[in-house]
């Protein structure tokens, strides 16, 4: 039997930042990821792992080292003989099922048969957040399924990926406004938009509150930090008409009293709140 020789190289790295880093990696030529909470196992066949290879790793973690200052991260690697990495990386990586009804799904992955009658978004992550590992982006994709109504149309704030806004667009949307300050994630959820087919409804731009369009959206979703929620908030209240939604994401449930109280100088009433681990995401009315 033909023996297979990896390298499998281990980076040291918290579970917050590894999607991040995963879509870089793909990029220097690793195929498998495996994530864990402490820890990201990158796969690559051992004759792919020569020097070019590895200076467009060492670059990778230079560059995310530089945009993520804070995070710590350090790596060593190993050679591994003949294992069953597929089995390991389909079952921890790849598809997420993000609400009963809706899959992430990233291109190098195919969708199994269990899944079909379900909502695909097509989103291969760069050094964007959004993939639907986490928690907030899973929320708000519940909440968008919850709310989103046929013709609605929409302010994504804070893209990313795009993952939330080509959630509209699929779910009946008519207009989908994305924008986002990273420039690398506006470069993401372009091809992204291109991915899924919806870039005739789905207009997006670097920029921040400024950029945005006065006029009444039905509907603003913005899978966000507190400081920026707190910040923005009566920015993008004025940019909702009145009766219309806004989901905020990115809450950590030990912050939702002090939010409370921002939402209800706002005229912004809760009407319906969901948490998994430390986290909260609410959906508001505007009185
Ligand atoms: N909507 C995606 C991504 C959320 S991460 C999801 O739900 O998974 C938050 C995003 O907001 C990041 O891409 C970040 O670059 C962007 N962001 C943070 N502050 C911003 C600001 N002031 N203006 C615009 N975008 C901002």
């Amino acid at each position: 039997m033909k023996t297979h020789v990896w390298v499998q190289v281990v980076i040291r790295i918290d579970e917050h930042y590894q999607d991040l880093l995963v879509g870089l990696l793909i990029l220097s030529g690793f195929t498998g990821f495996v994530q864990e909470e402490k820890s990201l196992q990158c796969i690559i066949p051992k004759q792919k792992w020569n020097t070019a290879c590895k200076i467009k790793f060492e670059s990778a973690l230079a560059k995310f080292k530089t945009e993520f200052p804070s995070c710590d991260l350090s790596y060593s690697s190993v050679i591994v003989q003949e294992e069953n990495w597929n089995k390991k990386w389909e079952s921890q990586t790849g598809i997420v099922e993000a609400t009963p009804h809706i899959i992430i799904k990233p291109s190098w992955k195919t969708v199994p048969k269990r899944h079909y009658k379900k909502l695909v978004l097509h989103i291969d992550p760069k050094m964007s957040f959004g993939t639907g590992h986490h928690e907030t982006t899973r929320l708000s994709l519940s909440l968008i399924e919850r709310f989103l109504e046929p013709q609605m149309n929409v302010l994504d704030f804070g893209t990313g990926t795009g993952v939330l806004g080509i959630a509209c667009i699929k779910l009946g949307a008519t207009s989908v406004f994305a924008v986002d300050n990273d420039t690398w994630a506006i470069e993401n959820t372009k091809e992204n938009v291109k991915r899924n087919g919806v870039q005739k409804r789905m207009i997006v731009r670097h920029g921040s509150v400024s950029g945005i369009p006065r006029r009444n959206f039905d509907l603003i979703v913005a899978n966000i930090d507190f400081r920026t929620i707190a910040r923005f908030i009566s920015t993008l209240t004025a940019r909702v008409r009145k009766q219309g939604i806004i989901i905020f994401s990115g809450i950590l449930t030990t912050d939702l009293p002090v939010l409370l109280k921002v939402f209800a100088k706002n005229a912004l009433v809760p009407i319906e709140l969901v948490n998994e681990n430390e986290w909260t995401s609410v959906a508001l009315r505007r009185m």
